[in-house]
């Protein structure tokens, strides 16, 4: 019987794999998808943690990442045993995780966030009187910690990709670039690319501010993301000066290298049954892990409903 295979594509990937994609989108959008995928074998074109949510979620697919190479560096910079010890110096704190962090690191948190729902999550608990540690993203939490006032202790590691973004870069490029310009910004950028942020969201909160973008057609907006959502960002509004913040002077290339290992040849092979197959997590490590994504997707289904 021929198997049901549906790929899918985080935006950050280049535009001829989302061309290949049954769906397209970003962390939440696609572990929502995955999760009720009627499927056989799940593609996933982005990262290893992408492919491990899936397959917690969808523990009957068979899940296939294309290259096995592409980690991301939130993961790599993030050691569990440490990870785990650092948790238990908190013992009455409530532990919030980023979606981008590996199964084991899921396993050892109270709470999965992406970026869409990470700041009505954590006023959600602080409302409760709850205490919070945040992990694993420092510039994330950092920017929350100065957004709200918290005090969330934080782990330190950082998106190798968004932390390029400086701010004596975006100055120079402000300074040439006409009356009306505009950042929008993803939270794992540092604190003072935040700052100068018209908008601060996820890769869709950002696509739909573009989308929805009223002022001068002569406006530069200037993207502080991977460059893949450009591609997005320029199918929906292709009268619009979009531009990628640089990370030096003259440069619009600040791509993530895991998700560029999503080759279309990558991709046609694990779409054969030819990939890393994410098929060497226990059961308990992934009724672990999948306990605190459960959480915040009911959150999400009550919240945003
Ligand atoms: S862009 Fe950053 S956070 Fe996203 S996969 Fe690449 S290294 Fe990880």
């Amino acid at each position: 019987m021929t198997k049901r295979v549906v790929t899918l594509a985080h935006y950050y990937t280049q535009p001829e794999i989302q061309q290949m994609a049954d769906k397209v989108g970003d962390s939440l959008e696609l572990s929502l998808y995955a999760k009720e995928a009627n499927a056989d074998i799940i593609v996933f074109a982005g990262v290893r943690f992408m492919a491990e949510t899936a397959k917690i979620l969808n523990p009957q697919a068979e899940v296939i990442l294309p290259d096995a190479g592409s980690t991301c560096s939130l993961v790599t910079q993030t050691d569990v045993a440490a990870l785990a010890k650092w948790r238990k110096q908190h013992p009455d704190h409530v532990h919030v995780s980023y979606i981008n962090s590996s199964a084991e690191h899921k396993a050892l948190s109270d709470w999965i966030v992406t970026s869409r729902n990470v700041d009505d999550i954590i006023a959600h608990l602080y409302a409760e009187g709850k205490k919070v540690i945040f992990s694993p993203d420092r510039n994330m939490g950092g920017y929350l910690n100065y957004q709200y006032g918290y005090d969330m202790p934080l782990w330190s590691a950082v998106c190798e990709v968004h932390d390029k973004f400086n701010e004596a870069a975006l100055d120079e490029a402000f300074a040439v670039a006409g009356a009306e310009k505009y950042l929008i910004a993803h939270p794992e950028s540092p604190l003072p690319v935040l700052k100068k942020a018209d908008y601060v969201g996820s890769t869709s909160g950002m696509l739909n501010w573009v989308k929805q973008f009223s002022g001068s057609p002569d406006a530069v907006i200037f993207v502080a993301t991977e460059d893949g959502i450009l591609y997005n960002m320029g199918l929906a509004r292709p009268d619009l000066d979009l531009r990628q913040a640089p990370i030096y002077a003259g440069c619009q290339c600040n791509s993530c290298p895991y998700m560029k290992m999503n080759t279309i040849e990558a991709v046609k092979r694990a779409q054969q049954g030819v990939g890393l197959r994410i098929d060497y997590l226990s059961r308990e490590q992934m009724d672990a892990a999948r306990l605190p994504i459960e959480r915040m997707l009911e959150f999400s289904q009550r919240y945003y409903a």
